[in-house]
């Protein structure tokens, strides 16, 4: 055990302490699965249950710490990713096999939410509300929740936690961190680095864990009452689960879930420019983003020549070692990615489904890629693959991959575009190329996903623009920017009345009639 130097066995780190656990819970390089990333443990129940306990014990003093002084504490820890930046994305791509250069893009992404909600900690504005009564003065107030539990995906590993965390904790709540299991490592220094932002103790506190043992724990904790507000970024299938609890709380959820993203590319559109945007949506990160492209919907005048541009740059591209800045893609995130991966081009290609690429999937196991210069042997790798011909009523229509796989469907014209970017019941992301005004206007006020992007890819977000779905892909909440401020504080309505009698609002308002028989006279 002692290998893993100071991590080893590490369950959870709770009201300033770090635990050991006893159910081993190993990391491995995907690139490389002889190399053991580290080793962790599930958190029991009660380690979950005692996070949250250390998280509830620090709120009351942690609320009622100015919140100018909470977003010190924030920039702090925006100053210390920054100073880890590249040591961090380099924890990332080892574990998880972003490739460096998109890793270090999600470690940014955290500075720059640190940035923008440093000076949310001297706004966090209310409102002065004129009352229907005399000498009567009302306000609003952000109040924090309270205890925040929050269990987070594996492909964002940094990004999408610092989303949830920053605005959390600048608004007043303490927080328990459930972890991806694919990610312990990034999550371990991703805590240091809170623990030596100058939190108090028990603020912050991480229980690392896999979605059965420790995520079900944390669910079960929501029926026992511990949390105040949960956030959970993963699955739908999860995701509903989740909600479902909540439910039974009378809580509101933050739920951001899978994604089956259109792009909608019209006759007029920038080929060249689409076929970048669609290669980028659909293998970027070998396709484990949630917003990656799921469904690639090309107008019948154009099909045939954007399919043959899109094989042609696909098989150029340079798929291995994450650390390479040539590639575009690295290794699936674990075995569980590429099982699943493997499973669809099994299970969801159907007889009248073309595969202009080849079949098969596994990298070094019967499949063979030009340009590929990782360990075949002993990493997770997949080849691009793109399913033609598909149509609505396909299971794989309506069915979030997560792999380097997309969908393409022929239109005719922009109506069957937009039934088919929607039908699916996703809504998180989609794009459109088109340089027709009239298109983007009716792709703007038709489409159902919560972000949209024209002339660019369905991938990428940035700190300050609210981030989220509809649909399978989210209850509507939204995450960054001053959104997500509506997650993490509720309203506090205050009336102060100082006329020095009872006024009731409606039944003593001076409400003037009008002179209701005047009629004009021409
Ligand atoms: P997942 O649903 O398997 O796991 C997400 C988290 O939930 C992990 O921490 C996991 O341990 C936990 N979990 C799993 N099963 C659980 C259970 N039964 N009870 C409680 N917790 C459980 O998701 P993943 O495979 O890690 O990530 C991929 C998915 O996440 C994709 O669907 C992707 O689209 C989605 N995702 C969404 C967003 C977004 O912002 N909308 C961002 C990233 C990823």
């Amino acid at each position: 055990m002692s290998k893993h130097g100071p991590t080893a066995m590490i369950a959870a780190y709770i009201d300033g302490q770090w635990q050991q656990g006893s159910t081993a819970l190993p990391s491995l390089n995907p690139a490389d699965l002889r190399d053991e990333v580290g080793v962790f443990a599930d958190a029991s129940k009660d380690q979950v249950r005692q996070a949250a306990y250390a998280a509830k014990a620090a709120y009351k003093s942690w609320a009622a710490t100015p919140a100018p002084v909470r977003a010190g504490m924030i920039q702090n820890f925006g100053r210390l990713v920054e100073a880890n930046k590249e040591a961090l994305a380099r924890v990332v791509a080892r574990e998880i096999g972003k490739p460096l250069r998109e890793a270090l893009g999600s470690v940014q992404e955290v500075i720059d939410t640190a940035n923008f909600f440093v000076s949310e900690g001297r706004r966090l504005y209310g409102q002065t509300i004129p009352s229907e009564m005399p000498n009567k003065e009302c306000f609003t107030y952000r109040r924090p929740i309270g205890v925040f539990g929050c269990m987070t995906a594996c492909n964002f590993p940094v990004a999408v936690p610092a989303w949830y965390f920053i605005p959390a904790l600048v608004a007043g709540n303490t927080c328990v961190w459930k972890p991806s299991e694919e990610a312990p490592l990034t999550s371990y220094f991703t805590t240091e680095l809170w623990a030596r932002a100058g939190l108090p103790k028990g603020v912050f506190n991480t229980v690392f864990g896999a979605g059965p043992t420790t995520g079900a724990a944390m669910v079960e904790l929501i029926d026992e009452g511990v949390f105040d507000k949960i956030g959970f970024t993963g699955s739908t299938e999860v995701g509903r689960r989740i909600g479902a609890a909540c439910g039974r709380a009378l809580q509101t959820p933050c739920l951001e879930l899978g994604g089956k993203n259109p792009m909608i590319v019209c006759a007029d559109a920038n080929i060249d420019l689409a076929v970048d945007g669609a290669l980028f949506s659909g293998f970027g990160t070998a396709g484990q983003r949630c917003t990656s492209l799921g469904n690639l919907i090309l107008d019948e005048k154009i099909h045939d020549q954007f399919i043959e541009r899109l094989i042609k740059r696909t098989q150029t591209l340079r798929i291995g070692e994450p650390f390479s800045a040539e590639n575009t893609y690295g290794p699936m995130i674990s075995k569980r990615f590429l099982d699943n991966h493997l499973g669809h081009l099994s299970t969801l290609i159907a007889a009248h489904h073309e595969l202009p690429l080849g079949r098969g999937g596994h990298i070094g196991h019967g499949v063979e890629w030009a340009h590929f210069d990782g360990d075949a042997k002993h990493g997770l790798y997949a080849r691009p693959n793109i399913v033609l011909n598909v149509r609505m009523d396909d299971a794989i229509y309506s069915t979030e991959t997560f792999g380097p796989l997309f969908n393409v469907l022929k239109s005719n014209g922009i109506d069957q575009a937009m039934e088919m970017a929607n039908r699916h019941g996703y809504g998180l992301s989609s794009a459109i190329y088109t340089n027709d005004p009239q298109t983007i206007y009716k792709f703007k006020t038709e489409i159902t996903a919560g972000m949209s992007s024209i002339n660019n890819s369905t991938t990428g977000a940035e700190a300050h623009l609210p981030f989220g779905g509809n649909g399978k892909s989210g209850n509507g909440g939204r995450q960054s920017g001053i959104w997500v401020l509506d997650q993490f504080t509720k309203w506090h309505a205050i009336n102060w009345d100082m006329s020095g009698k009872l006024q009731l609002a409606q039944l003593d308002t001076a409400y003037v009639e009008p002179d209701l028989n005047f009629r004009i006279k021409m």
